[in-house]
């Protein structure tokens, strides 16, 4: 969790009607707003969760408040509304379905919602007397405050519910919702782009089946009992023959003298994993048991690289269309009755693609 996070769902009105509902589908995004409201005589953000959440229920008769969480102007980060809980924020009419997005609930089911307090855009007035006042040009932009909690958020939230870069958006880009929040002044391009240059998580490591994995011990009693703790915890095949272990386990680790030909061999072979982990008894059992502890079964481990004659997959996000999805796999738009072609089983009419179909996304031509 980011560290300046309060909870603040319990003191919100209306929680206890409503805490424990569900929204019964998958969380895939994140939507960033603002409620337009800023300090008539400073130009600065007001409110927080608690008075946005009172409008929204005392004021507008809705069951519970519209954002999941609220960044206020100092920078801290109310949780108001739990992820479980489907806020209303972007939901738009659509009796006929005819957006193809959930009768236009899709952005309210499937999307977070955070709220940055402030008015992110110049031109600001308001009405009093009949007369129209100008609101002045502070806090035109969110805070760097502000910014640094929402990057923090949004990484932390990505890493939950593994949430797509493109997936984070802002409210006026969701199809059906005629707004300009959170502001002109808030650019999700430049926050998109920051996210796509996190490091990536380390990959994860592959779960053999039985049989897929072994462990070589040259035969001598002083490397067997090394590691025994680690044959207890992972239970994979030993084998004192490491000459004869190529080509037979997918996942290989080798301990003590076992030269570099011989493990290239193994490679060669089709193993996909091989670790060594070379030296006396005491650090071979070290390290042995560090793995143990750490529940890590390997060293290292990378990702075998993708096939470039297969084809990918690629599921249809809102908004999108073949000639857009071309563009983005093969950097040309033109390219997409290619990926027509390769769909002819699933798409009758290329100009109605559905969100959620898996398209193959044939290699490019
Ligand atoms: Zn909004």
């Amino acid at each position: 969790m980011p560290p300046n996070i309060v909870d603040v769902r319990a003191n919100m009105p209306n929680y206890e009607t409503y805490k424990d509902w569900n929204r019964n589908a998958t969380i895939l995004g994140i939507t960033i707003h603002h409620p337009a409201t800023a300090d008539r005589s400073t130009g600065g953000p007001t409110g927080d969760a608690y008075s946005y959440f009172n409008y929204h229920v005392n004021g507008r008769g809705w069951a519970h408040g519209g954002y999941n969480y609220v960044i206020t102007g100092d920078g801290a980060i109310q949780y108001a509304l739990d992820d479980k809980i489907a806020a209303y924020h972007a939901g738009f009419n659509d009796p006929d379905n005819s957006e193809g997005l959930e009768y236009g609930q899709y952005w309210n089911n499937h999307y977070l919602a955070i709220c940055l307090s402030g008015w992110f855009s110049t031109d600001r007035t308001y009405q009093d007397g009949g007369e129209t006042h100008v609101i002045p040009d502070n806090d035109t932009y969110p805070r760097q405050a502000q910014l640094a909690s929402l990057m923090a958020l949004i990484r932390h939230l990505r890493q939950s519910y593994d949430i797509l870069v493109e997936n984070v958006r802002v409210h006026r880009e969701l199809t059906g919702n005629a707004t300009q929040c959170p502001g002109l002044n808030m650019d999700p391009a430049q926050i998109r782009q920051q996210l796509r240059q996190d490091p990536s998580p380390p990959s994860p490591q592959p779960t053999p089946q039985p049989g897929e994995h072994v462990i070589l011990v040259p035969d001598t009693d002083i490397y067997l009992n090394a590691a025994l703790t680690y044959i207890w915890k992972f239970q994979p095949d030993v084998s004192f023959a490491p000459q004869a272990a190529a080509g037979k386990w997918r996942y290989i680790t080798a301990i003590g003298p076992i030269g570099d030909d011989l493990r290239a061999e193994y490679k060669h072979r089709g193993a996909q994993i091989v670790d060594h982990i070379a030296g006396e008894q005491a650090p071979i059992i070290q390290q042995l048991d560090d793995l143990v502890a750490k529940n890590q079964r390997f060293l290292s481990y990378e990702e075998p690289p993708p096939d470039p004659t297969q084809p990918v997959t690629y599921t249809v996000q809102p908004g999108d269309s073949l000639s857009k999805i071309a563009l983005q796999f093969y950097g040309k738009a033109s390219l997409w009755t290619v990926i027509f072609t390769a769909n002819r089983d699933i798409i009758s009419d290329p100009g109605r693609i559905r969100v959620g179909m898996v398209l193959k996304i044939p290699p490019n031509p």
